[in-house]
């Protein structure tokens, strides 16, 4: 949690626990102490005061009883005079306004004479049935005092006393308890009975005051309340009995020996809950000679008032200043924060790869100097990394050359690592495996990528352990198709690149092809350059011979020269692939009478046709047909494609050659109803040295170069050449050769009308180049 909060708070909340913590501790201990003290003072109030209030009605009371006891004695009871006790009963009741009413009364309870509020009453009753008489005259020896009791809400209360038949003891020290003591068995004339107006005493309880809002009250031992400050009538009939400090009161007031509990009384102040209910710090005080009891209450809250404002006024000032303290504090805090962000982002720039940036801190103090710090390191590492980047990009530019360079071999180049895998391929290599991109073969291993055989057994990586070698002739298989390949392989000590092994594949599996085909092609020309030749010495030997008619002879010069010009066609053809090959062939070209060229051509090659029965004719426009071509070579394009259709076509079948105008092109076909080529192989039949497989063949004698001539015949004539064929029904073979145009084509050319597109040797020119 702590390490989640950012600098700014980690100070704020410092600062506030320091100087917040021990203000509200000290506030807390000195709230405390002073409550303490606040509560001891009310105590000492509470008990200061109602011991003076219960010494102010004992007092009260004692110098009444006394008064009364010493009124009592100042009359002649004996004879009871009636005009004396009158004037000394005048005088007392002058001299003491608190006494409203004194009755003298004889021993059966008569009134004999009553003044009242000062003045003589002459309303006189018997009051034998009154408590303070029968008190006084059957119970006690003691002064009588009466419950306190009401009249129009005045509180007052009866003392009566015995009159007693003695005269004046003389001893006016001894206390009346003491004097009535020695009466003991005296006869009682009568009773004294005198009504105090209790006033004054209760204003003094009702004007005693507790602190601010503390007072005192006063009940009697049934827990009636007897005085309150609220002096209400409604108050002062109730009974408090249930008040908690009056119950403990009553407690008290059960005492067996009142009298000496209420001299060593000390008040103990509790907080207790008043009449009312309020939380009142209270205590009370026993008056035992009238059995009642005095108690004080202060509120609570006015006892700790004082400090309680205090409390306030410091929350209140609390409350003022967290927040004002707070505000200080990230008022403050955000002139040391903002450099530490600022050094913050710059450093998540710096490391995000913005070297540019640059950290701006003003001052001298440490984040300062870090800033500078990180801004050089900065800097260094951008003059590192742009030195890495130009060397990158050397790197690459180099390895761009190596690839190109490697690239342009015709070679497969491939390098390895020390665990045989790939780390670098050249575009032959991947061409090898049908790979567009040599990086595709990047991090395999190598053997798997090109699955190779020597000697008919798996190649293992084992064989490149010799530090250079060469493998002639290693097999190497991608899908059905074989491929042969010379393999060298050179071993690479110690390179800190970690290459290992570098090899060259070369393919020699056309080469293979071709050595095979020249080979086929030598003993198939020695046998096609056999069969012409011995017909002719055959013949030679048959005209030279004896009984030979002179038509024989005709015949025989005739088949002779038929086989030569078959010779002359074979050996055409050969001259002419030696010239291709040489890259000689040189097309002169002429206008040529077309329909004039095709008919001798094919006339020339009648008799082959009509060896076998088969029908040879020509199908030709009615019109002129000039083309624009070298007419030698072009009779031998015609001738090759006459003797392949009379090759490949059983006895019988008809040829027709047939001729075409379209616009300014002239297409030539030879169609014949023969052996047909099957359509997979119609790409390759203008290929050098190719003769169609699986029984094609086998009724034909031929080279393979016939078709490879002829279309290089045709391409130097910028024209087309072509086969439409399905197998088993036949074939037709087409070439197309632009039209003689007399317009364009006599500008172009020479005089005569002569061409030569190479201006090389005429070597269709058979008189120069034989
Ligand atoms: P070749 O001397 O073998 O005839 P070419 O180059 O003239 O050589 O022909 C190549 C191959 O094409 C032949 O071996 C043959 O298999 C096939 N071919 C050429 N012409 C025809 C044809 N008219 N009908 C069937 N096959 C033909």
């Amino acid at each position: 949690m702590w390490s989640l909060l950012g600098i700014r708070y980690k100070i704020l909340v410092l600062m506030l626990t320091i100087s917040v913590v021990p203000l509200l501790l000290i506030n807390f201990v000195w709230l405390n102490f002073s409550q303490r003290q606040l509560q001891s003072a009310a105590a000492d109030r509470q008990s200061a005061l109602l011991f003076s209030a219960a010494q102010t009605i004992n007092d009260a009371l004692d110098s009444k009883i006394s008064t009364v006891v010493s009124a009592s004695q100042d009359i002649n009871v004996t004879n009871l005079e009636l005009e004396l006790a009158k004037v000394k009963l005048l005088q007392f009741a002058d001299q003491d306004s608190e006494i409203s009413r004194i009755a003298l009364v004889n021993n059966k309870g008569d009134e004999q004479l009553i003044i009242k509020n000062g003045k003589l009453d002459t309303n006189l009753i018997n009051v034998a049935d009154s408590r303070p008489f029968q008190v006084v005259k059957l119970v006690s020896n003691e002064p009588f005092i009466s419950d306190v009791w009401l009249l129009e809400n005045t509180p007052y209360i009866t003392i009566s006393v015995p009159l007693l038949s003695f005269n004046r003891l003389g001893d006016q020290d001894l206390t009346s308890s003491e004097a009535l003591a020695r009466r003991f068995g005296a006869d009682i004339k009568g009773a004294l009975i005198v009504q105090v107006n209790l006033s004054r005493i209760w204003q003094t309880l009702v004007n005693a005051r507790l602190g601010d809002d503390g007072y005192v009250y006063l009940v009697d031992a049934d827990g009636d309340l007897l005085v309150h400050p609220s002096q209400s009538f409604e108050v002062l009939k109730t009974n408090f009995q249930d008040v908690a400090e009056v119950s403990k009161a009553k407690k008290l007031l059960e005492s067996f020996d009142l009298q000496s509990v209420a001299e060593n009384y000390k008040v103990e102040p509790e907080v207790t809950a008043s009449e009312t209910g309020t939380e009142v710090l209270s205590s009370n005080f026993p008056i035992a000679r009238t059995k009642w009891a005095l108690i004080g209450q202060e509120p609570v809250a006015s006892v700790y008032s004082s400090v309680n404002r205090i409390a306030t006024a410091a929350l209140i000032m609390f409350a003022i200043s967290i927040p004002l303290a707070i505000t200080l504090v990230l008022l403050a805090t955000r002139t040391i924060i903002s450099p530490i962000r600022q050094l913050t982002d710059g450093v998540t720039k710096i490391g995000s790869g913005d070297f540019t940036s640059h950290i701006a801190i003003k001052g001298k103090d440490e984040l300062s100097l870090l800033a500078g710090t990180f801004n050089e390191m900065g800097d260094n590492v951008r003059l590192l990394l742009d030195k890495l980047q130009t060397q990158n990009l050397s790197l690459a530019a180099e390895q761009t050359k190596l690839q190109a360079i490697l690239d342009t071999i015709a070679d497969g180049v491939i390098v390895l690592d020390a665990d045989f895998n790939i780390v670098l391929a050249n575009k032959t290599s991947a061409r090898f495996v049908d790979q567009s991109e040599p990086t595709e073969l990047n991090g395999k291993h190598w053997l798997k990528v090109f699955s190779l055989f020597y000697e008919d057994r798996d190649f293992t990586d084992e064989h490149l352990e010799t530090n250079q070698h060469f493998f002639h002739d290693v097999t190497m298989r991608l899908g059905d198709k074989p491929m042969f390949i010379d393999l060298t392989t050179i071993r690479v000590m110690n390179d800190p690149n970690g290459i290992a092994y570098i090899l060259t594949l070369q393919d020699t599996t056309q080469r293979r092809e071709l050595e095979n085909m020249k080979l086929d092609f030598v003993s198939m020309a020695a046998h096609e350059l056999r069969t012409p030749l011995t017909a002719i010495s055959g013949y030679l030997t048959l005209i030279a011979g004896d009984n030979v008619s002179q038509d024989e002879q005709k015949s025989f010069v005739h088949l002779a020269g038929a086989n030569a010009s078959i010779l002359d066609s074979i050996i055409d053809n050969m001259l002419s692939l030696s010239r291709i090959e040489r890259d000689a062939l040189v097309i002169n070209k002429h206008r040529i009478d077309w329909k004039h060229t095709v008919t001798e051509e094919v006339e020339g090659l009648r008799f082959m046709a009509d060896a076998r029965n088969m029908p040879l004719s020509i199908e030709m426009p009615d019109e002129d047909i000039a083309v624009w071509g070298d007419e030698v070579a072009l009779r031998e394009v015609l001738g090759n494609l006459i003797n392949n259709a009379i090759h490949y076509s059983d006895d019988g079948q008809p040829i027709v050659v047939k001729v075409e105008k379209h616009d300014d092109k002239i297409t030539t076909t030879v169609s014949d109803k023969g052996i047909g080529i099957p359509e997979q192989l119609h790409d390759k039949l203008f290929t050098k040295y190719y003769r169609a497989k699986g029984g094609l063949t086998t009724n034909s004698q031929g080279t393979g170069i016939g078709l490879f001539i002829s279309k290089s015949i045709i391409d130097a004539h910028d024209g087309d050449i072509g086969a439409r064929s399905v197998f088993g029904e036949g074939s037709d073979f087409y070439f197309t050769i632009e039209a003689f145009d007399e317009a364009k084509h006599r500008q172009d050319g020479a005089a005569d009308g002569t061409i030569s597109s190479r201006g090389k040797v005429d070597w269709f020119n058979k008189n120069t180049d034989r």
